[in-house]
Order: structure tokens, then C-alpha cells, then sequence
């Protein structure tokens, strides 16, 4: 059998890690087995789709690199891949069940349902949902709503008795009794739009989709969907409901957790590396060491058997380590293209930098690489080379356990190495330092400090001395000059 999978979203809102973990994990099944990835795009909802989600989609995918083999954008033997571009099938075979007695339509006005849930709702202990009404008119009640012009939905008919079971690869059988089953789910609406399980299965036939993975929310859904394929004597495609994308605190993932949206990551700053990386590590493991995947290795390595049961964390903090170790992994040359943007944003740079700028950045690169943990971070890293520090508040050039007259003499007997900065190594530069701690009483770490915030108007910065020769020497000593004449 060859191996056909599909990510299916609904254009109704950005691209968000949950759906991008479905769609990575279908995307490296389908590779690692040889087989097919498809895009389809269930726009059924019409109300709440948007244009915009769509383009997000695309941008999405096209920014972490994942192509699919069939798709709206590309085509295939089994297109449309476009929900809307596909309704006269589906109504096909809704009027096909019809004709069987396994569907049937209801002309139930929506004032009618509003109150039967109203009732419903005051009575807790009696069977939710629809009741049915419809299920057995007579050919003539049917004729005179139709005589009338009401506007039917097509019904399913979920069995009155029995149980529903189907096997899903990581949960096993899952068992359903029919009446737990939410009664006679529609299947066309009233303006003649499929549903979303409608189309869904009818799509998935056919287009010869053998595995479905999916999220686990859509579990519920499952039994439904195996009673359609049974009316339509079809063979269902094998389930794996994947698990769940929990935040730290053991929440479902959400936006109160910090940002879902690709969007944001990809604006924040994060490599595709690195996000591919991780989202694939969320209720996936390789094994128990392994941590470090790329996408070619996971194109052969992902195994359906290796998913966890258990919800998988996403770890925000984690995230940022991986991208740290990916931008560390960038070419000198890699990382500037892709800092540049941030800077040239900033209105610090201009595109494309002049080679003034273009020296400072190679200068730049070597000593930020190591720290930076976004590509953002660039922007308040570097900020000292570009702008005026001059705004910080005298209290931090003081460290802690000194006081402003203990600053301003550190910042005037560190000033006199700082000046032969140019002719000397680091190396060097630290030696004098170290001499000057032990002679003057303060600490190595106290010395540094005032000069690295008159320097760079901030506490973390690359490495102190570094950062002066990008800086420049002059300039540098203006600021320490500035600094003592704070005090
Ligand atoms: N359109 C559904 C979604 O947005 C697809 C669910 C499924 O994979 O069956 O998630
Ligand atoms: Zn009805």
C-alpha cells in the first residue's frame, strides 16, 4: 500500500504550532514511507474563512520549507484540493443516502431548534441535541414543506441501538454506543454547503488518503465519520489522533501561554530549523538522548510507533535554546542575511548597508553569534554601535556593594588600559585588569562593569572589549568620559 496522508485545514485563522505539528508529522510519515502528502483546503465554513488565513498558510509553509506532492497550488490526479471547488460531489452523495434511508432532509425552522434547545437546556437529564423530528415524515408531510418552500438540511441517520468501534493506531479501539452519538448530524446545509464531516470523508476516499493524523480534539468526530464510511460501503483510511499540545502548566496550549501563531515566530526572529526541530519533538521521541533533527534526518527517521500517548509540552523556553544552538550553526555569512532585516528595520542600517555598515557587521557577527538566542536580538545587542546610549540612569553604572564615588574611581583607573586597547590583545587587556584588582581592592567584576555600561548604556553586552574595537576606541572613550563626568 502506498502511503497517502493529507494536512486538511480550515482557512478560518492563522497558522498555529498545533496545526503545523499536524501537518510536519504527516508531512515526514508520508516521506519516510516512501509515500504522498497533500494539501486540501476545507473552506466549507464560509463564514469564517478569510482570505488572509489562506495567504498565511502559504506563507507558512513556504517559510519552513515543507512542499507538499498534491495540492491546490500544484495539482494532482485527485483535484480539486479545494473544498468549495468540490460541492456538486458532495450533494451527489448526500441525495445518494437519501435514496438508501440512511439520511434525510429536515425542514425544521431554526425557531423550532432554538426552543427545543432552550427546553432541553431546562431539563439537563433529557437527551440533548436534535430530536428527530424529521427522521420519519410521511412522503406527504415532505411534499408540503417543499410546496411551501422551506429550505431543508440533509440529515444522517446515526443507528438507534449498537455501538460504533474503530481502531486508532496510538489510542487503540475506540468504542462508541450510538446513542452517545449527538442525534442526526447534518450534512448539507440549508444553502446546500456540505458539512465539514461530509466532505472531510468524502474527500479523504477520494482521494485515496490511507492514514489520517489528525488532532486529538477531533477524536469525537470519529465515530460519526466511520458510521459514513460504513453507509457508503467504503473501506475508512487508518486513524491516529495525535496527542495533545499542552503549555508548561498542563493547560491546552493557547495564547495565554505566550504566542501560537507562526506568523509571530517567524517575525520574532526564529530559524525554520529550529522550529521544524522542536514542534517535531512534541509527543514525538526518537529516542531517549536524541535531540537534534533535521528535517532531512526526520524525513527518514519519523516513525509512527515512536508518538507518545501522553500530551506533549511546549516549552517556550526550550524553543529559544534550540534556536540559539541553530543560529550557532549558521554560516558567518547566513547569519548577517538574516540579521539585517532586523537591523535595517530598526532604521539603523540601511539596505543594502553601506561597507561601512557591511564592515561593522562582519565585525559584529563573531561576537554576537554565541549570545544571541532570536535573530531579534540583534536589535538591543548591536544598539550600542548604532545610537546614542547616553540615556541610561546613573544608578547602573554603579555595582552592587559599590557606591558613586567607588564608580567614578573604578571608571578613572580602568580608562587608562582601556586606551591602549589598540595595542594590545584581549588577552592582554585582561591581564592589566586582573593586576588592577589585585592592587586597587576591587573586583574583576566590579571593574568591568561601570566601563561596560558606559559603553554600551546596558549591564549584558558581547564581550566588553570586543564591543569597544567595533565600537571604535575614540568613541568609546568619550562615553567613559561621559560616564565620570556623571558623578
Ligand atoms: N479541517 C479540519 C481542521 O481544520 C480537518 C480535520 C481533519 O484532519 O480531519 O482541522
Ligand atoms: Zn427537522
Amino acid at each position: 500500500m502506498s502511503v497517502r496522508v493529507r494536512y486538511a485545514p480550515s482557512p478560518t485563522g492563522l497558522q498555529h504550532i498545533g496545526g503545523v505539528r499536524t501537518a510536519l508529522f504527516n508531512y515526514f510519515f508520508a516521506k519516510s514511507q516512501g509515500g504522498e502528502f497533500i494539501l486540501r483546503i476545507e473552506d466549507t465554513d464560509r463564514e469564517r474563512y478569510s482570505d488572509e488565513s489562506l495567504q498565511d498558510l502559504y506563507d507558512t509553509f513556504k517559510w519552513l520549507g515543507i512542499e507538499w506532492d498534491e495540492g491546490p497550488d500544484k495539482g494532482g490526479e485527485y483535484g480539486p484540493y479545494v473544498q468549495s471547488e468540490r460541492f456538486g460531489l458532495y450533494t451527489k452523495y448526500a441525495e445518494q443516502l437519501i435514496s438508501e434511508g440512511k439520511a434525510y432532509k429536515c425542514y425544521c425552522s431554526s425557531e423550532r431548534l432554538d426552543a427545543l434547545r432552550a427546553e432541553q437546556q431546562k431539563d439537563k437529564k433529557s437527551q440533548q441535541g436534535y430530536d428527530r423530528h424529521c427522521r420519519d415524515l410521511t412522503d406527504e408531510q415532505r411534499a408540503e414543506f417543499e410546496a411551501q418552500g422551506v429550505k431543508p438540511v440533509i440529515r444522517f441517520k446515526i443507528p438507534l441501538d449498537g455501538k460504533t468501534v474503530f481502531h486508532d493506531v496510538l489510542l487503540g479501539d475506540v468504542k462508541r454506543k450510538n446513542t452517545d452519538i449527538s442525534p442526526d448530524p447534518i450534512l448539507i446545509k440549508s444553502d446546500g454547503f456540505p458539512t465539514y464531516h461530509l466532505a472531510n470523508i468524502i474527500d479523504d476516499h477520494y482521494m485515496k488518503i490511507t492514514h489520517i493524523m489528525r488532532a486529538q480534539e477531533w477524536l469525537p468526530s470519529g465515530p460519526l465519520h466511520i458510521l459514513l464510511y460504513q453507509a457508503f460501503e467504503w473501506e475508512p483510511p487508518i486513524y491516529c489522533h495525535l496527542p495533545m499540545v499542552m503549555g508548561k502548566d498542563g493547560q491546552k496550549l493557547s495564547k495565554r501561554h505566550g504566542s501560537t501563531s507562526l506568523k509571530d515566530f517567524i517575525s520574532g526572529g526564529y530559524l525554520p530549523e529550529a522550529i521544524i526541530n522542536y514542534i517535531s519533538l512534541i509527543g514525538w521521541a526518537y529516542d531517549d538522548s536524541r535531540e537534534f533533527f533535521e528535517k532531512a534526518d526526520l524525513e527518514k527517521l519519523f516513525e509512527l510507533e515512536k508518538l507518545n500517548k501522553a500530551p506533549g509540552v511546549f516549552d517556550y523556553k526550550k524553543l529559544d535554546w534550540f534556536n540559539g544552538q541553530y543560529i550557532r550553526k549558521l554560516t558567518d555569512d547566513a547569519l548577517k542575511e538574516k540579521i539585517i532585516p532586523y537591523l535595517a528595520d530598526t532604521g539603523n542600517l540601511e539596505t543594502p548597508p553601506t561597507s561601512a555598515q557591511d564592515k561593522m557587521l562582519d565585525g559584529m557577527i563573531p561576537i554576537i553569534k554565541e549570545r544571541l538566542k532570536l535573530l531579534s536580538d540583534v536589535v538591543p545587542m548591536t544598539a550600542f554601535l548604532f545610537s546614542d546610549i547616553s540615556g541610561y540612569d546613573v544608578a547602573d553604572l554603579i555595582p552592587k556593594k559599590q557606591d558613586e564615588a567607588g564608580t567614578k574611581k573604578i571608571l578613572e583607573i580602568g580608562r587608562p588600559i582601556i586606551a591602549q586597547l589598540n595595542e594590545q590583545s584581549d588577552e592582554e587587556l585582561e591581564e592589566k585588569f586582573k593586576a588592577l584588582s589585585e592592587e586597587s581592592g576591587f573586583k574583576l567584576g566590579d571593574l568591568l562593569s561601570p566601563l561596560r555600561v558606559a559603553v554600551t548604556g546596558s549591564r549584558v553586552s558581547p564581550p566588553l572589549f570586543a564591543s569597544i574595537r567595533l565600537l571604535g576606541l575614540e568613541a568609546a572613550l568619550e562615553r567613559i568620559d561621559a560616564a565620570i563626568a556623571r558623578f
